[in-house]
């Protein structure tokens, strides 16, 4: 494991009687992904941060200087975004959206509508109108892509909340006429999550260009940017199998799209960018036996960490030993927390070399999509410690003893 994690769950241990129950994040590593996450993409390519997986302050701030912009999904990270990032170009996305938080893009001078509906594309135009201010809008598209297998993970090309239907370009397309307030720099599309083919992915980028450089002459649009979505995908299992953004990026530079159609291309990934940056972690309260199974009963459980039971997966973990004798030495043993649900499970019937009450279970992968999809509230106990270890705050050299500068 990650000496600097490790230092600082021994910290943590020092400073709690009652058990570690924490989210411990590396920003130095985060910083490190998305600069090399931008580093591999093409000229003509942009990179926004979906913040919806984590709007943590620090990762945010540890993110800006390798991100184009950043993307919201409610009118509260918009204006979460806008307080902790100004003056960052922002996209905000989503079905549903108020009136109010329509008005509140439109008073932002660096946010971009992506439109999911007419309805909602007559309401921006009448609120743009009266606010006498021009907005960006994006077009968010639901089209189906020849050739692309329909998928668990397919969330186009079917019925669903999200974007228009093609046959409802023309009469968007005949709104924006009317409506000069609001210009349409682009389309979007977000069809695939949890996508970990790159071929496919390469498959559906060109089909969106080649969409849009149709659309653009069907209906004489000057449509410059396309927006291509998130959704690349993490093996929680195997993480040295998640998507393969390198050859991602490779693939993409050999097509040239964005010199051949004149268009710059717009990513806006979340879970792939956090993921690996967080860590939750939980001490060992109770190993007991029933029916003949073990369970080692943890501090803390799927009210802070949701990931697993949303994922309906067995998360990944290791096991930071303390002092104890070993209860259970290589048994198979269920990993749960506090509580009273027989749903608050992290990881069934795992193989342990040890484990001792006192020892930390330490589920890495918890930097997108856990904390903040989780619900907290539930049986009133406690939230985790949050820490941050900034960069540059931990040498990887030093050892699990030694003081580490915690920001909580
Ligand atoms: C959630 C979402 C994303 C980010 O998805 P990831 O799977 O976290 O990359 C990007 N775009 C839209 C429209 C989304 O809803």
């Amino acid at each position: 494991m990650n000496p600097a994690i490790a230092a600082a769950i021994g910290q943590l241990r020092a400073q709690s009687s009652d058990g570690v129950c924490a989210y411990v994040y590396d920003l130095a590593s985060l910083q490190a992904h998305a600069r090399w996450m931008k580093s591999c993409l093409p000229q003509g390519y942009e990179l926004y941060y979906a913040a919806k997986a984590n709007a943590e302050a620090p990762v945010l701030q540890t993110l800006a200087p390798w991100m184009d912009g950043f993307e919201a999904a409610s009118g509260g990270e918009l204006r979460w975004l806008h307080e902790q990032q100004p003056g960052r170009p922002l996209l905000f996305g989503g079905p549903g959206k108020l009136d109010s938080e329509l008005a509140q893009a439109v008073s932002l001078p660096d946010c971009t509508v992506h439109v999911e509906s007419l309805g909602e594309l007559q309401r921006l135009a009448r609120i743009a109108a009266s606010a006498s201010r021009t907005v960006q809008v994006f077009l968010r598209m639901n089209i189906t892509v020849p050739g692309i297998r329909d998928t668990r993970l397919m969330m186009g090309g079917k019925p669903t909340p999200f974007g228009l239907d093609e046959d409802a370009l023309p009469q968007a397309v005949q709104c924006l006429r009317e409506n000069p307030r609001l210009r349409l720099e682009g389309f979007h599309f977000h069809l695939m999550s949890h996508q970990r083919d790159v071929a496919m992915q390469l498959e559906l980028v060109q089909a969106y260009v080649r969409t849009v450089v149709l659309w653009r002459e069907r209906y004489g649009l000057d449509v410059r940017t396309v927006n291509a979505g998130g959704g690349f995908g993490i093996d929680y299992a195997d993480h040295a199998n998640s998507f393969d953004w390198q050859a991602f990026c490779e693939g993409l530079r050999e097509l040239s799209l964005p010199e051949r159609h004149g268009l710059r291309i717009r990513f806006e990934p979340g879970r792939f960018v956090s993921v690996a940056c967080g860590y939750y972690v939980m001490e060992v309260i109770d190993i007991k036996r029933s029916y003949g199974e073990h369970f080692a009963v943890a501090r803390g459980g799927t009210h802070h960490f949701r990931t697993p039971a949303a994922q309906s997966h067995d998360h990944p973990f290791h096991v930071l030993r303390g002092d104890g004798a070993p209860t259970l030495l290589q048994e198979k043993v269920t990993l749960v927390g506090q509580l009273c649900t027989p749903k608050d499970v992290l990881a069934r019937g795992q193989a342990v070399e040890a484990l001792a009450v006192g020892d930390c279970l330490v589920f890495p992968l918890a930097g997108a999509y856990a904390w903040n999809i989780s619900h907290q509230n539930f049986l009133m106990h406690p939230p985790p410690r949050m820490v941050f270890l900034e960069p540059g705050a931990v040498p990887p050299t030093m050892p699990a003893s030694h003081e580490v500068a915690l920001t909580a």
